[in-house]
């Protein structure tokens, strides 16, 4: 059985005082929901006192991003073992906002996923189509070929350490979901391709999220998908409230 995986992306928002409060209230609200793995991802500033927060609970810590570098002269750049020093467990790779606006390539995603594997961080490994390519068909090459060169060289052992997020382009931030049934479609070939590339048992066992638009509204349906193993949530990771009923569609759904 998969745990289901719920992890509230909060990309460029909050400052320190703000992410940790809203980190106290999501550890104090989604503490009974022991069936799902709850994941909060602030800023890179803020990892350190959210950090503290969430210790000694139930909550786990992710970063956004991370270089593929140990250490030197990359300006700007957190290497892994930074983001291990700070807590973290997971680190988002691959995010469609990074592609896009820091031209992130299938190459880099993968040198980063393999990055943070060697250093015990979990990727959560981001991929999916944008309108035009939805549009013109393409949804399923684009996917899969993100998907196999994002797990390059990534060994069977380590693979399923990783958490794969299918989002739609189209869907993040702009109040359009996929519907429950394509969301579900689509992962069931990114699984399917997995147990290809690797084994069935792999394909079984990895977790893959949906991201794009998840709401306290529609969590229900999405994760009642067979599928579909948790969500990567933006917007409404940002209201504890919101995210919570959110944590609480994963728990239902394994019930
Ligand atoms: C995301 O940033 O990964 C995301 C899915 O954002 P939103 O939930 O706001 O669409």
């Amino acid at each position: 059985m998969r745990k289901p995986i719920i992890a509230g992306n909060w990309k460029m928002n909050g400052i320190i005082a703000e992410a940790e409060q809203l980190s106290r209230q999501v550890a104090e609200q989604t503490a009974t929901y022991n069936e799902v793995e709850v994941v909060v991802i602030p800023v890179f500033t803020a990892l350190t006192k959210v950090y503290d927060v969430i210790k000694d609970t139930h909550v786990r810590l992710g970063a956004q991003d991370l270089f593929w570098e140990e250490k030197g002269a990359y300006t700007g750049e957190v290497s892994p073992s930074m983001l291990r020093d700070v807590g973290c467990e997971y680190v988002v790779v691959g995010h469609s906002e990074r592609r896009q606006y820091f031209h992130e390539t299938d190459e880099d995603v993968n040198k980063k996923v393999k990055a943070a594997l060697s250093y015990g961080l979990k990727p959560i490994m981001c991929i999916g189509e944008t309108l035009e390519q939805r549009e013109a068909g393409l949804t399923e090459q684009v996917v899969i070929g993100q998907l196999q060169a994002g797990l390059r060289d990534v060994s069977t052992e380590e693979v399923e350490k990783i958490v794969v997020a299918y989002e739609p382009v189209w869907a993040i931030g702009t109040g359009r979901t996929a519907s429950a049934e394509e969301a579900n479609r689509v992962i069931g070939l990114i699984r399917n391709t997995v147990k290809k590339l690797y084994s069935e048992a792999v394909g079984e066992a990895i977790r893959i999220q949906y991201g794009g638009s998840v709401k306290d509204s529609n969590a229900d349906e999405i994760m009642q998908q067979p599928e579909i193993d948790g969500c990567l949530v933006g917007g409404a990771s940002l209201d504890a409230t919101a995210f919570t009923a959110i944590v609480a569609a994963g728990a239902k759904s394994v019930c």
